[in-house]
């Protein structure tokens, strides 16, 4: 039986990508700082550890009778646009002492195989209409924000030590991710999460709050396919990085449209000041595709799986 230890197990895409290598047939080990908040996690063991220090990287990483045949690294400082841009310090401080200490560790241990999670945040800024944007378009660099300058950190030293080491490293980039299990409240989460709370919180006809003027350009990726575009990327020889995210391409406010469908609430919505982000997103998929892996939840489709589970949390919390 093959085992895998999922850094950042506590957490959204962490998670699903447990549920997804137990399916699998993984034995797993699951760690965070903190415990899942939304769901008993289905890993054999799971371990509460503060990743910023080394020796809990050590902890984390040492198994009876050899080494993990594959580490993903999930554990990040993180959090939505509001998040990613007040938090600049947290972010760049323990999520690179996270990255620096784990594959250090990983490649101590004689770890074979190392996923890291990065984002399309890396990337600068772009105009609507704008052609593709492949993977070796990140350089020369230029992120929107810190957390996008921290991933590019990571990824570098991530094939800094595959260059130098017996140690095969892959490299996902993300897409917004959503789905159920997710931080839905609190300023950690994400546009989509955010629309569905916000939507599930007020009578149909109201009017909810939307950071900018709804026109920026973004996908959203469902997490069940975000957890399949990792798997085979870690199975395969694809070197270097790889875009995974959902092809259809919407504004804030058709995201906001097509939730208040889902919800079946007439919404209006008044355009505030806020941290928005880039203007717009348009990444090829093309490495990630040769693999075989395609999205198969589109936008509408992945709302109506997530919006009942927030809906559902909404109305917990109010009790
Ligand atoms: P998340 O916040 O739900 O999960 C991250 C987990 O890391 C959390 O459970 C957190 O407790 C844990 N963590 C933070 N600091 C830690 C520490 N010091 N020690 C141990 N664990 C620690 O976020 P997510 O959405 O599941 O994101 C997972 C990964 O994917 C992150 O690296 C994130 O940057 C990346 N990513 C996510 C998206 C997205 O849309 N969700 C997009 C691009 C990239």
């Amino acid at each position: 039986m093959k085992k895998a230890l999922v850094c950042g197990a506590g957490g959204f895409i962490g998670g699903h990508l447990v549920e997804k290598l137990k399916a699998e047939g993984y034995w797993v080990r699951g760690v965070d700082i903190k415990a899942h908040e939304f769901r008993t996690s289905s890993a054999d063991e799971f371990l509460q550890l503060d990743l910023r220090r080394p020796e809990n990287c050590w902890a984390a990483l040492s198994t009876a009778g050899g080494t993990f045949d594959e580490v993903y690294q999930l554990a990040a400082d993180m959090g939505g646009m509001g998040f990613i841009h007040s938090a600049e310090c947290d972010i760049m401080h323990n999520s690179a002492l996270i990255n620096i200490y784990m594959i250090d560790i990983a490649v101590k241990l004689g770890v074979p195989r190392y996923f890291f999670s990065s984002s399309v945040c890396v990337y600068r800024d772009m105009q609507p209409g704008e052609p593709e944007m492949t993977e070796a378009e990140a350089i020369p660099a230029n992120p929107d924000n810190e957390y996008g300058w921290e991933k590019l950190y990571a990824e570098r030293i991530a094939q800094a030590y595959a260059r130098h080491n017996p140690i095969e490293v892959r490299i996902a980039r993300f897409q917004n991710c959503y789905g159920p299990y997710g931080t839905w409240t609190g300023g950690r989460e994400k546009a989509p999460a955010a629309m569905c709370r916000k939507i599930a919180e007020v009578e149909d006809g109201s009017t909810i709050e939307v950071w900018g003027d709804g026109s920026a350009i973004r996908s959203y990726t469902y997490v069940g396919d975000m957890v399949d575009g990792i798997y085979l990327l870690m199975q395969s020889d694809l070197e270097g990085a790889a875009n995974i995210g959902c092809p259809q391409y919407v504004t804030v406010d058709e995201l906001v449209a097509t939730v208040a469908k889902v919800a079946g609430k007439t919404i209006h919505v008044k355009h505030i000041e806020g941290p928005v982000g880039v203007q717009s997103r348009n990444f090829s998929n093309a490495r990630i595709y040769s693999l075989g892996w395609q999205a198969k939840v589109f936008l509408e489709e992945g709302i109506r799986y997530t919006y009942p589970w927030i809906e559902s949390q909404v109305k917990a919390a109010r009790m």
